[in-house]
């Protein structure tokens, strides 16, 4: 037996396939993997692809697989917060999908959103750099760590969006490599858009010729509106 299969064999241990949905945590038994029936159908409900977003300035187009709601949270979640990593194929297949609907973009490169080395290093693992990691195997763009962070920001969940953007700006460098280039910009969830909106401005500023952005999600914030 190969070590390949042998890892196959082990996480199908670990995650079994016909147990528990991601998306709702039933686990009534499924066909396919992650998500049940009822969840898939929602799912197709959810999806958005291309879509104007005015509260992230600077880009020249944004795609976003899904809404945040219902099994798109829980898909989120179980990727983010309990390392299920393997959902990250099946993720990163549908932000490949909604990257298509922004052809043609001329952009060679994608970028993910870093995660800060404390961060990272307490969570095991960057989940928007496995995205689009993922995403640029299957879209064929290189895939760049050109943007780092400069500074520790605090957890942006319970904070507006007036709060977010001072939290967030001049939080992000980038490198050079990104000069002259179009660049896609992945982040798993975009909320109110000032994560998206500090690493446009560090992109733009390194010299990026275009910058579009494509999430997983998007997410209304909560009781208030974009602007
Ligand atoms: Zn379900």
């Amino acid at each position: 037996m190969t070590i390949a299969r042998l890892w196959d064999g082990l996480a199908a241990l670990v995650y079994p396939r016909r147990a528990v949905c991601m998306g709702c945590r039933s686990q009534a038994g499924f066909a396919q993997d992650w998500l049940c029936d009822d969840c898939r159908r929602l799912m197709a409900k959810l999806w958005l692809g291309a879509q104007p977003a005015p509260e992230v300035p600077g880009i020249a187009g944004a795609a976003f697989a899904y809404r945040y709601n219902g099994p798109v949270k829980g898909m989120v979640r179980q990727l983010k917060y309990r390392g299920t990593y393997r959902l990250a194929d099946a993720m990163a297949a549908d932000m490949a999908r909604a990257y298509r609907s922004l052809l043609p973009t001329g952009a060679t490169m994608i970028v993910a959103v870093p995660m800060h080395p404390r961060r990272q290093r307490r969570r095991g693992f960057n989940h928007a750099g496995l995205l689009a990691e993922k995403t640029a195997a299957l879209t064929g763009l290189d895939c760049s760590n050109a943007l780092s962070r400069t500074r520790y920001t605090t957890q942006q969940a319970r904070l507006s969006r007036e709060a977010r953007l001072g939290n967030m700006r001049g939080a992000f460098a980038c490198d050079e490599s990104v000069r002259g280039r179009r660049v896609v910009l992945v982040d798993d969830v975009c909320t109110t858009g000032a994560t998206a909106s500090a690493c446009v401005e560090a992109l733009r500023q390194a010299g990026a010729a275009a910058v579009y952005l494509l999430c997983y999600a998007r997410a209304e914030p909560p009781g208030q509106d974009r602007k």
